[in-house]
């Protein structure tokens, strides 16, 4: 089978020099994994992994050269990171066809060279296990040794081997993301070797920055309560955590349609995922929040954005004033807002709206400066009166900064200690 003619025209000229490079570098190199599976598919995919047959390092230092691009990272296995100008694919990974062995469950694989064949069968279903020859004799050519291609057209997931869940338990995951990603089956044999590996708990053998790194890619997929509700059914979600709120996962629909909204009226970037996680966990104590940020090694970035979440999942208070409503998400993250008018509901909708898309943006009318030049000395009194004065601008009680004058006397008399 070619598939040179289902190339995104986009990546055409890219793809053919790729495999130009490899032929005067004497190496076989192939297009592989999530390219090709949605090649087949019709999806489209820019990912574009490169497996060498050969020298990967060498190769990716030939691309960077050839194409004006540049070499940027290795990693312990081999795989070089090309970062390429002008390029519809601006990163390019490439790596040296090769073998695996486990050394222990869950542990990183220990890589020796090998062929094609043995790059594919490290990998973790068949319909990522497929590769298409770039070079030009073969240009396009598909290479599917454990018939991928079958397994795409009957919508199945199948490991490669039957230790495969044992070796690398992130593949449960992994198996229920692309299952319900492409409305596939997770192949019956495959299913029991999942319930297996879970039996013996297998998945406790990785560590909680994979799982995390798995329940991340999760959160980013379409839908992701799908996966979650299948993972839930395969007894694993208990691997990441066992106290995830069920009316949380009801909320992302919600979280989902609103994140559609009002992307288009911020200019903020949008952490998705981590609004569909704060709806997972809105329920804990900003302590709780702590403790598991910690335990999945999140960032501080991210930790706040859950810890807003958390306070906001109990918020009481009136959004009845403009100034009421820029107090109430002053600084709160765009994610945790979401989540917040997923939770309460649309009477909340419009304030949130009005926060991000107006309120935050105003600037304050009055500085200190302004004070000190109506003879008053700085001092702890001067935080207070700027926040009144601010909320009654917000409130439109303060319009020119010439009111001053007359306000004075009266704000000073009410924020007296
Ligand atoms: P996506 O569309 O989600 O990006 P992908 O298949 O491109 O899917 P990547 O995580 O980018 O996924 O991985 C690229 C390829 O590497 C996969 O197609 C698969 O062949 C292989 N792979 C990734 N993770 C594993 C794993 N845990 N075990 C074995 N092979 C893996």
């Amino acid at each position: 089978m070619n598939l040179a003619d289902r190339f995104p025209k986009e990546l055409e000229g890219l793809l053919r020099r790729i495999g130009e490079i490899g032929e005067r570098a004497g190496f076989t190199v192939y297009a592989v994994g999530g390219f090709v599976r949605d090649l087949i598919l019709g999806v489209p995919n820019f990912d574009l992994d490169v497996v060498v047959e050969g020298d990967g390092r060498l190769f990716a230092r030939r691309l960077a050269e050839e194409m004006g691009g540049e070499v940027v990272s290795y990693d312990r296995f081999g795989t070089a990171t090309v970062r390429l100008e002008g390029e519809r694919i601006e990163r390019l990974d490439v790596v040296t066809a090769r073998k695996e062995r486990y050394p222990h469950p869950g542990a990183l694989p220990e890589v020796e060279p090998g062929t094609m064949r043995d790059d594919l069968f490290r990998r973790d279903f068949t319909i990522n296990a497929m590769a298409v020859k770039l070079n030009p004799s073969g240009y396009g050519e598909l290479l599917d040794p454990f018939d991928g291609l079958g397994d795409l057209k009957r919508g199945l997931i199948r490991v490669m081997h039957d230790k495969s869940f044992i070796d690398d338990p992130t593949r449960i995951f992994r198996a229920a993301r692309f299952e319900q990603r492409y409305d596939f089956r997770i192949e019956p044999h495959t299913e029991s070797l999942i319930r297996q590996a879970v039996e013996i708990n297998a998945p406790l053998t990785v560590s909680r920055q994979r799982i995390w790194h798995e329940i991340y890619l999760i959160l980013s997929e379409p839908i992701p309560e799908k996966p979650i509700l299948r993972l839930q059914e395969l007894d694993v979600l208990r691997f990441f955590r066992s106290d995830l709120s069920r009316e949380g996962l009801g909320l992302f629909p919600r979280i989902r349609e609103l994140h559609g909204e009002i992307k288009g009226l911020v200019e903020d970037e949008i952490d998705l995922p981590i609004a569909y996680l704060a709806a997972l966990i809105g329920g804990y104590t900003p302590r709780a929040v702590r403790e598991f940020c910690r335990e999945f090694g999140l960032s501080k970035e991210i930790e706040d954005k859950l810890i807003d979440s958390v306070m906001l999942a109990r918020f009481e208070g009136s959004l009845d004033r403009p100034s009421a409503i820029y107090r109430s998400f002053e600084r709160k993250s765009i994610e945790s807002l979401i989540f917040f008018v997923a939770l309460k509901g649309d009477e909340v909708k419009g304030a949130v709206i009005e926060y991000l898309t107006r309120l935050r943006h105003v600037k304050p009318l009055v500085k200190g400066d302004d004070l000190k030049r109506l003879g008053l000395k700085p001092g702890p009194i001067f935080g207070p009166l700027l926040k009144r004065l601010f909320d009654m601008q917000l409130d439109g009680q303060l319009r020119d900064k010439s009111e001053l004058s007359d306000l004075l006397p009266k704000l000073l008399d009410e924020l007296k200690p």
